[in-house]
């Protein structure tokens, strides 16, 4: 059986004011002991996923800020990696990287240890904007950091991008799609901001120092999304994720189809085999576990059969070609039109959700309001 795996590098340059991500200002030293705490996890875990009969068939090494890592150590984290959970040259391989921790040496030696598509967050293409998030880097180094990425022979590049950023206005966000569009990325994710309570940009918001964008606005600049990624030959496969044909991210595709996954690192997920867990999130508490031979697992949850229904339903819904309802009836012997039916009517009756022949699906109204649909299952 076939399993994505997770791989957490919980530092950064900086906390942006919208983070609140489990991630640590980055020291090299740090690192180190971090590395070698994350080495022993990976250690249990590849004997672990052999004995069950598991294959890892995707990789994702996200954050944090993986490239704030010297190239000496990701080195290290790669080659361990593999190691331990011996990819193959088909094995998806994606590096989050943040622009400002990149350059050619090191996007070079990362291609060659076997990552193969780069995830950049760029998130703006304003200084203004940029500096209300606090991010790092400017866009002129987003950009280099594109080319370097270009010329270090990558073929598979996402670009993340924010709307909805206090004070955008509705030209800001065509400009970066129309910038971003222009580098010819593969893939695009382009989320509206989640003001997470406690964050400094929330904080901004709630004491008036910040507007924030109106419903309204937010809705027309992700109108204008689709609109302008699909005119361009962008396949727009979920809710906030675009792609050309071919370039779909197989990792999260495995979320949304409710796949089994591992996480490694403080605060990672995993779920397999009927059950869910997460790790410790506080680094230091991470590493001595890890190094005292224990695992560092936070919390244990065994689901039953009716989580997994609900799980499946929920991120299933979220790609536009929505649930498979054959897959669906496979996993789970039963027909998801009788497991929810007066839900799905209902939906179906509000013009959110649509069913075909084969699939469960939101429509494009139920595209933008999906919480609504969404809490109808839980
Ligand atoms: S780069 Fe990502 S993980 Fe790091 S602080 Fe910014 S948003 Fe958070």
């Amino acid at each position: 059986m076939q399993i994505g795996l997770y791989i957490h590098v919980p530092f950064c340059l900086n906390k942006c004011r919208y983070c609140d991500f489990v991630s640590y200002n980055y020291n090299p030293d740090d690192a180190r002991v971090y590395l070698e705490a994350l080495e022993r996890e990976m250690m249990y875990y590849s004997a672990y996923l052999a004995n069950l009969g598991f294959k890892v068939n995707t990789v994702f090494i996200g954050g944090g800020t993986p490239t704030v890592l010297e190239t000496g150590l990701l080195a290290k984290l790669l080659i361990s990696a593999r190691s331990y959970f011996c990819w193959s040259e088909e094995t998806e391989v994606t590096m989050e990287a943040n622009p400002g921790t990149i350059n050619k040496h090191k996007l070079r030696t990362i291609r060659e240890l076997g990552v193969n598509r780069l995830s950049i967050g760029i998130q703006a293409c304003q200084e203004k904007l940029l500096q209300t998030l606090g991010r790092v880097h400017d866009y002129q180094l987003a950009l280099e950091g594109i080319y370097a990425a270009r010329e270090a022979g990558f073929k598979n590049l996402n670009v993340d991008l924010i709307f909805g950023i206090p004070g955008q206005s509705l030209n800001q966000w065509r400009e970066s799609l129309y910038k971003i569009e222009n580098l010819q990325p593969e893939h695009l994710a382009c989320y509206s901001l989640q003001l997470e309570e406690g964050t400094p940009l929330w904080v901004a918001v709630e004491s008036g120092e910040l507007d924030p964008v109106s419903e309204e606005m937010e809705l027309e600049m992700y109108n204008e999304v689709i609109n302008f990624l699909t005119a361009r030959g962008y396949q727009h496969y979920e809710i906030s994720n675009f792609a050309k044909p071919g370039f779909r991210c197989r990792h999260n595709l495995g979320y949304w189809h409710n796949y089994y996954y591992l996480g490694l690192g403080p605060a990672a997920h995993s779920h397999m085999n009927m059950e869910r867990w997460y790790n410790i999130k506080d680094i230091k508490k991470y590493a001595v576990q890890t190094m005292k031979g224990s695992l560092p697992v936070a919390e244990r949850h065994t689901l039953t059969k009716r989580d997994v229904m609900v799980e499946t339903i929920l991120m299933g819904l979220r790609l536009t070609s929505g649930l498979d309802l054959a897959g669906f009836y496979k996993r789970f012997g039963q027909k998801v039109t009788d497991v929810w039916p007066r839900e799905i009517n209902k939906l179906i009756n509000r013009g959110l959700l649509e069913l075909t022949s084969t699939n469960l699906k939101l429509t494009e109204k139920g595209l933008r309001l999906g919480n609504q649909a969404f809490v109808e299952f839980v």
